[in-house]
């Protein structure tokens, strides 16, 4: 059986990304994908935000990959032919007791080393958002902005194929044994292969992909985004995204409304956890739930302006009820010496960063390694 340099396990955003890090610089790379094609899961069903880094906790390896990531994300995606802008995003404070939050996250931009984040008035707000509801003050992040997220996906599988990397699409890795080159990675139906290094990249199922290859005890928690969008003409009433404050202990940035590269307007996601990879098959959350949502920011959209959209599932390292909505990124060989790398935890904003996490695994485990 030959060997290949390198096994990369999930073909979302980041594993692609990943993959073509290496197979550029000549390293025979293998791709392992569940489904039947690329990117299925949390990567084509997300926001679309190319975050700015200013809402990401600072000193993390998540804040700092968001905000690289950012920068990569603008160079990256037009030479790949991907619809990508940078738009600005709008964090908005509807009432003083917002304004503490606002402030604190003008900090955490600053402390992130995002550039031009400042603190405008309701007026201005308003220039760049006119149909916006309640505001006492907002932060714009004109870094912010949104990438056809399906269309990356599309663009890095077809690299890909022109950097002649072996896709192996519904291949659903069941069994990892260790051998002398590397490791022997095989499905349930007895497809097999055999790789010198492995990169765990998926997603959702990487904690029990870890556990294939050797590292136990990792458990990521499935946490659903449910969506709605905005019909008809009303999608006209935004133009950027617009941000607020979800209540304290929130396991997310909060619901917030998008546009999309492709013109639609988005409500969500919502963040709830739950047990399974997959997202349920009938929506859980009531259209009122959105309309009200979305009023909030934008008076006059009611439920009857909606309708709901495929959910995400994100991939969580923070346990249910633990308060926190800025788990850190675990990337890491292990065990040492093991030759696999997992990615866990890769939530929102793994899109933006995903450029970044490839160039950052790559560093770390150069393909002279392989
Ligand atoms: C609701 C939601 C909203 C988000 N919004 C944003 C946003 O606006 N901006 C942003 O930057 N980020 C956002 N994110 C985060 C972003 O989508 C993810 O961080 C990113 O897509 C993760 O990419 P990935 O390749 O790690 O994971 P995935 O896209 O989940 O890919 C993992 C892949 O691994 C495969 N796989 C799993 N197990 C196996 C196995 N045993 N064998 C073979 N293959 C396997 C899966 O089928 C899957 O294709 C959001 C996420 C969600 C869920």
């Amino acid at each position: 059986m030959p060997v290949h340099d390198l096994a990369v396990v999930g073909a979302g955003v980041i594993g692609l990304a990943i993959t073509r890090a290496y197979a550029e610089l000549g390293a025979d790379v293998v791709l392992l994908e569940r489904e039947s094609g690329p990117g299925r899961e949390q990567s084509t069903h997300n926001s679309g935000v190319v975050h700015s880094g200013a809402f990401t906790r600072p000193g993390t390896v998540r804040a700092w990959l968001a905000v690289e990531g950012n920068r990569r994300m603008y160079d990256e995606a037009p030479r790949l032919g991907v619809a990508i802008e940078r738009c600005g995003t709008l964090m908005v404070a509807q009432n003083d007791a917002d304004l503490p939050r606002l402030w604190e996250y003008q900090r955490w931009a600053t402390a992130n080393g995002v550039d031009g984040v400042r603190l405008i008035e309701p007026a201005e707000a308003r220039e760049i958002e006119p149909n916006l509801g309640l505001c006492v003050a907002a932060l714009l992040a004109p870094s912010g902005g949104r990438v056809h997220a399906a269309g990356l996906v599309q663009a890095l599988n077809e690299e890909a194929s022109r950097l002649g990397v072996e896709r192996r699409f519904d291949f659903d890795l069941a069994a990892a044994r260790r051998t002398v080159e590397g490791w022997e990675l095989s499905t349930r139906l007895g497809e097999t292969l055999a790789a010198r290094r492995v990169v765990n990249s998926a997603g959702v199922r990487a904690g029990r992909v870890a556990a294939l290859l050797g590292a136990p005890g990792h458990r990521v928690y499935p946490c659903l985004g449910e969506y709605a969008r905005v019909l008809g003409e009303k999608r006209s009433w935004l133009r950027t995204m617009v941000y607020g404050f979800p209540p304290p202990g929130y396991p997310g940035i909060g619901v917030h409304l998008t546009r999309t590269t492709s013109g639609e307007v988005l409500v969500g996601p919502t963040a709830t956890y739950q047990e399974s990879f997959e997202p349920p098959a009938l929506p859980t959350t009531p259209l009122a739930t959105f309309a009200a949502l979305a009023s909030a920011y934008l008076p006059g959209i009611s439920e009857r302006d909606l309708e709901p959209v495929p959910a995400g599932v994100r991939a969580k390292l923070v346990p249910p009820g633990s308060g926190d909505a800025f788990g850190e990124y675990q990337i890491a060989e292990e065990p040492e010496g093991s030759g696999v790398v997992h990615l866990l935890g890769v939530e929102s904003p793994g899109l933006t960063a995903s450029f970044a996490i490839a160039e950052f695994v790559h560093e770390h485990w150069p393909v002279r390694s392989l």
